[in-house]
């Protein structure tokens, strides 16, 4: 009777896991904007790997603020520049993947209204980027690196959510565990 309860509260779990993971909605099941932390989804699908970074633009920038000095605007450029790279930020274990398209958002808006970007001043600022692969094989796809660690020391706690050839799971990425292992764990789940 206990085991029936327990299996229907992590069905239960992961239907909305996955709807959330599907959406795109990271900030529904992890904590948002914590310094020296960011959230990652990683979902493939067909030959396709998707990518999507959510971090608080201190780990990365080193500022909240808009970008007004010549400094602070050369960081933002130096950041966008490394957030852009596709290639040197994810390495696919034993398959070979293309990169496709990158996109990065670091917290700024060209059609922000006045009113927007003074309100904007008394809050936290996030940098999303988004990333899109094409793999051979990808069915073979066992580990992914991820080098955020090494290019922004600011940060130390990545929280990935993954979807890979039917099962998802969760991963805690520090710099001394900077790889994502799609391997059955207490934390992995079945979809099918
Ligand atoms: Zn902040």
């Amino acid at each position: 009777m206990k085991v029936k309860k327990l299996s229907g509260v992590v069905l239960g779990c992961c239907l909305i896991f996955t709807t959330a993971v599907m959406a795109g909605d990271l900030t529904e099941h992890h904590e948002a904007h914590v310094h020296g932390q960011a959230n990652m989804t990683l979902i493939t699908e067909g030959n396709k790997v998707d990518i999507a970074i959510e971090s608080p633009a201190m780990n990365m920038l080193g500022f909240e603020h808009e970008a007004h000095s010549d400094q602070d605007k050369k960081t933002v450029t130096k950041v966008e520049k490394i957030l852009s790279d596709s290639s040197a930020l994810f390495t696919f274990d034993s398959v070979n993947c293309h990169a496709e398209t990158s996109n990065v958002d670091i917290g700024h808006d060209e059609h922000e209204t006045m009113a927007e970007e003074t309100e904007r001043k008394h809050q936290h600022m996030d940098i999303d980027a988004s990333y899109s692969f094409t793999c051979e094989h990808i069915e073979q796809l066992q580990l992914v690196h991820v080098a955020l660690f090494e290019l922004f020391p600011a940060l130390s706690k990545l929280n990935v959510e993954w979807v890979n050839n039917g099962k998802q799971g969760l991963d805690v990425l520090t710099a001394d565990s900077p790889n994502i292992r799609f391997v059955t764990t207490s934390s992995t789940f079945n979809l099918f």
